[in-house]
């Protein structure tokens, strides 16, 4: 009879806590240093939060005026003055919880998310953290990493891959008090997702769904725009290999928009660059630096003796890929490349041809990612996703 009552507890402890609702900490407009900013109650129920005291209740419609004032956050609504803070909190009470906020100083435009938001004072800005139902963060992740009108198909494995992510990662941005960041650095997240059905749907589908390696630990999830014809194999760029991230030949990215890239560079600055990078042919042998044929990727671009990495020159130069030839023409040097993007992992563009043709996402995903498990992480060891406490 304990035991059930325990039990019991447990179960109505976690429902009441969403324990088994995964929620993310994400930092939101982190290339920023926000110091004032109004937010604005778009649907939903809201309390204000300080420390364990209710200060208020907000509904929709409602707006609430945010400053940084003497390393404290100011609140202030229409007609009350709430006092200064080193934390607060919107928390949201109802599920249908929507709030948009604006920054007034730096001015951004404004943008809209679900669930809370929480406030955090420094010296010289707030630190604004969204924190969001997995799924829907999710669902504006996919947004704005693949846009609108591509397969549910494609938008299944997409959202796999982010969740994948975002799970690996959750201890990423600890130290400034929050998972992940709302940039590149980590996934892009301009906010709630407009509600796409096909994105939606897509992660409802797929919910819980990561990939896992044989060791049962979650799979660095990469993925770039366009493969060019072939992915890239982890180390041939990153320090780090990984079994599962392999080269793949990839019809699939042939013919897509961002199959094909050109580019003309000076042939001298070129030269200074080989020299300054340690080729000490180049001098001897000029004719010979101005040819590179990729057929296939290469790792490295090779003079003599000397070689440096592919993926440097295409970062030294801001080249779209490292898969590309170069011939001479004139005093300049043609560059014409394929692919766009590290080349790691999934191709964005192929996997959009693949849901296309009427590949199912777990196909897709088979196919750019090498022996990989397709599991709920709920069933994953404790150990495979970090432990965080905010
Ligand atoms: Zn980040």
């Amino acid at each position: 009879m304990k035991m059930r009552r325990i039990y019991f507890l447990v179960i109505l402890g976690c429902a009441l806590t969403g324990a088994w609702a995964q929620n993310v900490h994400v930092g939101i407009f982190q290339d920023q240093l926000v110091t004032a900013s109004v937010v604005y109650c778009s649907s939903g129920n809201y309390h204000l939060v300080a420390g364990d005291e209710i200060l208020a209740r907000f509904g929709q419609g409602d707006v609430l005026y945010l400053t940084l004032d003497r390393e404290m956050v100011k609140v202030l609504d229409a007609d009350r003055d709430f006092g200064f803070f080193s934390e607060v909190e919107l928390r949201g009470t109802t599920p249908d919880c929507v709030f948009r906020i604006r920054p007034i100083q730096p001015e951004l435009e404004s943008r809209m998310y679900d669930d809370d938001l929480l406030v955090t004072a420094h010296d010289r800005y707030m630190t604004l953290v969204n924190r969001v139902d997995m799924d829907k963060y999710l669902a504006g992740v996919v947004e704005a990493e693949a846009g609108y009108n591509a397969e549910k198909e494609f938008y299944k494995a997409q959202a796999i891959l982010c969740r994948t992510f975002a799970l690996k990662n959750l201890d990423r941005h600890l130290s400034e008090g929050f998972s992940l960041c709302d940039g590149t650095h980590c996934q892009a997240y301009r906010g709630r997702s407009m509600q796409h059905p096909g994105i939606l749907t897509a992660i409802m589908e797929t919910t819980g769904m990561v990939l896992a390696d044989y060791h049962y630990k979650l799979i660095t999830a990469a993925y770039h725009s366009n493969s060019g014809g072939q992915t890239q194999r982890a180390s041939e760029v990153w320090l780090s290999d990984a079994d599962y991230l392999q080269s793949v030949v990839d019809p699939y990215s042939l013919h897509q928009p961002h199959a094909k890239w050109r580019d003309t560079i000076s042939f001298n600055d070129w030269k200074q660059y080989l020299l300054k990078n340690g080729m000490r042919s180049v001098n001897r042998i000029p004719e010979e630096i101005i040819y590179v044929e990729q057929m296939r990727r290469k790792k490295y671009f090779v003079l003599d003796k000397d070689s440096i990495r592919m993926a440097k020159i295409r970062e030294d130069w801001g080249f779209p890929s490292a898969f590309f030839d170069m011939f001479p023409d004139g005093d300049s040097v043609l560059v014409w490349g394929k692919g766009y993007g590290h080349g790691i992992g999934m191709s964005q563009e192929g996997a959009m041809k693949m849901a296309g043709d009427g590949f199912l996402f777990r196909d897709i995903l088979q196919f750019y990612f090498h022996e990989v498990r397709l599991m709920d992480y709920r069933d994953l060891p404790a150990s495979s996703i970090p432990h965080v406490e905010f």
